[in-house]
């Protein structure tokens, strides 16, 4: 075998062997495109998805008899939003402010009017952080507070029919 063989035959193997690593390059690029495809449209479900439970719990809250399975996960989500609440309201005594308990925006804790949406807000944030005790008693009344919207908006919707 001549040199010029050697060399013909060592160009084309490095010439196929390029022409697979451009094809996987190729099939790789082809892989992730369609792996971000998939990831979009799983994005898209999970906002529709989020939207129709956003509906359905307004629906709830606005009182529409539902089955069961629908009102018992509308009742968690309330639970977790009075939870978020009173973190919130928390976080906020903690950085020396206070949360607006009309819109829910943060403010100074010695504000006496909300200057998001101007409801009036108690000044109360000293006392609470110094009593302990009476942190602890309100953890456990928002229960109470859910009860009553139940029986309210079930009261609600049976004088509709
Ligand atoms: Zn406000």
């Amino acid at each position: 075998m001549g040199t010029d063989r050697i060399f013909e035959e060592l160009g084309d193997t490095i010439s196929r062997t390029a022409k697979a690593i451009s094809e996987k390059a190729d099939g790789f690029l082809e892989i992730q495109k369609m792996n971000s495809k998939v990831n979009a449209q799983k994005r898209q479900i999970g906002k529709s998805l989020e939207k129709l439970g956003a509906l359905v719990y307004q629906r709830y809250v606005d009182g529409e008899q539902m089955d069961l399975e629908l009102s018992g996960i509308c009742d968690e989500v309330t639970q977790h939003k009075m939870a978020k609440a009173e973190y919130e309201e928390e976080l906020a005594r903690l950085q020396g402010k206070k949360v607006c308990p009309a819109c829910g925006k943060t403010l100074h804790k010695d504000a006496a009017y909300c200057s998001y949406c101007g409801a009036p807000c108690e000044k109360e944030a000293d006392e609470e952080a110094e009593e302990t005790e009476e942190v602890f008693e309100e953890v456990s009344a928002p229960e109470e507070e859910v009860q009553d919207m139940y029986a309210e908006s079930k009261e609600e919707s049976e004088t509709e029919e």
